[in-house]
């Protein structure tokens, strides 16, 4: 049985990593300060603890694998605490490796694809340095993230430490919160409660939307390989948020109305993964279509309202 570390793990992607652990057979620690996770993503299990804790504040226990998840995802949420966000990217991640370090555990970095910037390569393969605004309102969630792809980089090359960098696209299903503010959550609360679905800018943006299911099941793959890193984990099934919101539409409420709302700054126009390195490396591929994982957290946003 190991013993492992989720930070965030009360988050969305974050809780539903735990049920998997645990359902190997893992002993699970959580920790998390539930700045944008959920009472209800927290478990009663016999071989999981909660520690209500900020990862800026370093913790001091024994594990065989650290993955750290914790940091705000969604654009609304980091807007809302900038400095605060690169705070938790940088000296949190050194936290978790200075631990990583101390009991030579295995460590994962949840990167992302907004370290890729608003891409001018399409679609972005983890040989692409990005195109970030260092100045722009995104930069908080994006330099943050990239310093801590950095300081893992470091930890292996100076301390030997065992770093594992995935960078997730784009990711759904059930666990997110109502008010999360992301695309999918925003435009499926919208549609079942008869508010006009909220598009900013043209709605030509497109992204590329994995089901929470598929990107775990990634996750653990690359903790359990001898892969470094990074490589790009996402579905590359690639949309528009106009056809985004058309989707939702169909399935929800045929009577919803789009709003145009203002384009965010530095809003990337396209987004899509790259997923050859993970096919090969880690004989990991998405199954499960959009279609059908819509349905999926269609039905719990239904359950939760
Ligand atoms: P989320 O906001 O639901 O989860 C993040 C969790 O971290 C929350 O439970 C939050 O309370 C916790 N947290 C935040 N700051 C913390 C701190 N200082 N100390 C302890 N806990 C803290 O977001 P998510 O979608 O589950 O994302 C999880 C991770 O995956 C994040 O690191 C995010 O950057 C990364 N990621 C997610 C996506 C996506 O589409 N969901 C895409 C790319 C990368
Ligand atoms: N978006 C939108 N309406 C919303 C929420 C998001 O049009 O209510 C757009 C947003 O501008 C972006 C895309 O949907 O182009 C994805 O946004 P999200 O916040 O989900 O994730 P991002 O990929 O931007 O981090």
């Amino acid at each position: 049985m190991k013993k492992i570390l989720i930070a965030g793990g009360a988050g969305f992607i974050g809780s539903h990593l735990c049920k998997k652990l645990l359902e190997e057979n893992n002993e699970v620690i959580c920790i998390d300060n539930l700045l944008t996770g959920q009472k209800n993503n927290i478990y009663n299990h016999k071989n999981y603890k909660f520690i209500k804790n900020d990862i800026i504040n370093p913790i001091d226990i024994k594990v065989d694998e650290i993955y750290n998840l914790a940091c705000p995802a969604s654009p609304k949420q980091y807007f809302k605490y900038p400095i605060y966000t690169t705070k938790i990217s940088v000296i949190g991640t050194l936290n978790l490796l200075e631990l990583a370090y101390k009991y030579n555990a295995k460590f994962l970095q949840a990167s992302t694809s907004e370290i890729y910037g608003d891409p001018e390569v399409h679609p972005q393969t983890e040989e692409y340095f990005g195109n970030v605004n260092t100045i722009g309102p995104r930069a908080c969630y994006d330099e943050g993230k990239r310093c801590a792809e950095t300081l893992c980089s470091n930890f292996k090359r100076e301390k030997n430490i065992n770093v594992k960098i995935v960078r997730i696209f784009n990711t759904y299903g059930p666990h997110m919160r109502a008010d999360d503010g992301r695309v999918i959550s925003n435009f499926i609360v919208q549609a079942l409660t008869n508010k006009d679905i909220t598009i900013y800018g043209d709605g030509k943006q497109t992204r590329s939307f994995c089901y929470v299911d598929d990107l775990v099941n990634g996750l653990i793959k690359m903790m359990n390989s001898n892969e470094n890193g990074p490589i790009n984990i996402g579905n590359p099934e690639e949309y528009s948020i106009i056809e985004v919101a058309e989707k939702i539409i169909n399935l929800t409420n045929p009577k919803s109305k789009i709003k145009f709302l203002n384009k965010m700054e530095d809003d990337p126009k396209v987004r899509k993964p790259d997923i050859k390195k993970a096919k090969k490396l880690l004989n990991w591929q998405p199954k499960i279509s959009f279609n059908e994982g819509l349905k999926k957290t269609i039905k719990y946003f239904k359950e939760q309202l």
